[in-house]
């Protein structure tokens, strides 16, 4: 059984859903005025395998990711947080809903580019601002939010739970927390904003029982995610970052509405960094999916490269490390590609890869263990007393956990003469006739065949 650990109670857990055999999970998603970078989809990927861990175990999982088109929206943040030319050229003529449908359509390409698995539900903040308004005026009856001049805040002094998910509780906060805009009406420094009366410069904005505004952040997902999925969620999922204030106000707003905790577990990954600084818009030391890729790094790249630390650690980016990781993955595709190609014969698949497999599966279970994982399917590759047709049948069964597309090249032959060259450059390379190696390399460029030489041995791939 998977478990995971859980920010809300510091410690690994089994994760039981409430309805055994289905798994309610929601995911925090991505603001959709700008690419997602890497970072984000690090994040991402930690949902993708929870979810891919339970269904190999049997589970089924409705997982709902919401995409934040508004709250985030102001003119001021576009001039802040983009490259003003690119603004400009995107932004002329573009309404704010515009912006949203382009880097909502972006996002869902990278996603499907980095293989995360699709959500059951994509909702968008936009088109749940009748169930905001609706969670508002309940906690203003109720007495855990108040109205000052348009502004509706919710009283963190009325939910004794406020500060379990990250430690920051109210005793805390008073000492040294600075809000960014400091409203003198608010009774508490820490009380935190549910709608927002619209300012002359506003774009986008709804009328609502407090006048012209727009919701806050938070008020967003505790919206969404009861709309969507119910006041029973099994897994909420989040980077470091969303733990507070987001989360925790989610928690607090979410559990006064409905009298009852929401959410068993939290999970939240660590960041990606660079030079040990956050990936971040603001700091501008961000990559998307598009650079890396016209930088000659595949997505799928990426994807090893953060399967090769745990999701709990801070993991810094470097271009050796994703160059390290596509040439792993070419080799271990031209190797899978070889195990179809000529899968031997007798015993088949199954034959003596029990041993892997429970190892593997016991690695993902144990908080998705993903590089000891990954040291398990690379002692299979290199178990030469197995049959091919088992490690193949082995490795295709963790790559449905793994995602890498590691059967790529299957199916695509070498062409005629390739092997022989191939067989023939490793002889050269192991003679250390270099100079016949290149030609070799030279004539299997031509044939459209791209070599590689790792530690591991040669591997190769077919140019697309
Ligand atoms: P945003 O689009 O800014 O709302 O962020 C989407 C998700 O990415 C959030 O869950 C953040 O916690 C997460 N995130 C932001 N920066 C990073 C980073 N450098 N590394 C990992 N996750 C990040
Ligand atoms: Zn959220």
């Amino acid at each position: 059984m998977l478990a995971v650990t859980n920010t809300l109670t510091r410690a690994k857990e089994p994760l039981r859903p409430r309805t055994p055999g289905t798994v309610a999970m929601y995911t925090c998603g991505p603001t959709v005025y700008r690419y997602a970078h890497i970072g984000n989809l690090r994040t991402f990927l930690v949902a993708d395998l929870l979810r891919r861990a339970l269904e190999a175990g049997g589970t089924q999982v409705r997982q709902v990711q919401n995409i934040t088109d508004v709250g985030h929206m102001t003119n001021e943040e576009f001039d802040r947080g983009e490259d003003r030319m690119l603004v400009s050229a995107r932004l002329e003529d573009k309404s704010p809903a515009e912006i949203a449908a382009y880097y909502t359509e972006a996002f869902l390409a990278d996603a499907a580019a980095f293989n995360l698995q699709p959500a059951a539900a994509y909702p968008r903040a936009s088109e749940y601002v009748p169930q905001m308004q609706e969670l508002v005026a309940r906690l203003l009856e109720s007495g855990h939010a108040y109205e000052v001049g348009g502004n509706v805040y919710f009283a963190v002094e009325s939910f004794p739970g406020y500060g379990r998910l990250s430690g920051n509780t109210l005793e805390r906060l008073r000492a040294g927390h600075r809000q960014e805009e400091p409203d003198p009406r608010k009774r508490h420094h820490a009380d935190f904003a549910l709608w927002k009366a619209a300012g002359p410069q506003r774009l986008v904005k709804w009328p609502s029982p407090w006048g012209d505004g727009y919701p806050g952040w938070h008020i967003e997902c505790s919206a969404m995610s009861l709309a969507t999925l119910g006041e029973h969620i099994d897994v909420h999922t989040g980077g470091e970052d969303n733990v507070f204030p987001h989360h925790e106000d989610e928690i607090a707003q979410s559990e006064a509405v409905v009298g009852h905790q929401v959410v068993t577990t939290w999970v939240h990954g660590r960041h990606l960094l660079t030079e040990d600084f956050k990936m971040s818009k603001s700091r501008g030391n961000f990559l998307s999916l598009r650079e890396l890729t016209e930088r000659g790094r595949g997505p799928l790249a990426a994807r090893l490269l953060f399967l090769q630390a745990r999701y709990r650690s801070p993991l810094n980016f470097t271009w050796d490390a994703v160059a390290g990781a596509e040439r792993t993955l070419e080799r271990l595709r031209s190797r899978v590609a070889s195990w179809a190609s000529d899968p031997g014969s007798g015993d088949g698949p199954g034959t003596g890869t029990g041993g892997y497999e429970a190892r593997f599966w016991a690695a993902v279970d144990d908080d998705l263990d993903t590089p000891t994982a990954l040291a398990v399917l690379h002692e299979l590759e290199g178990d030469e007393s197995l049959p091919p047709a088992a490690r193949l049948a082995a490795v295709q069964a963790f790559d449905r956990f793994l995602g890498l597309d590691l059967d790529a090249e299957v199916g695509r032959a070498l062409p005629a003469g390739a092997e022989a060259l191939i067989a023939e450059r490793e002889r050269a390379r192991a003679a250390r006739d270099y100079a016949a190696a290149d030609r070799l390399r030279d004539r299997l460029a031509e044939m459209g065949v791209e070599v590689t030489d790792t530690r591991a041995g040669t591997s190769w791939r077919l140019r697309p």
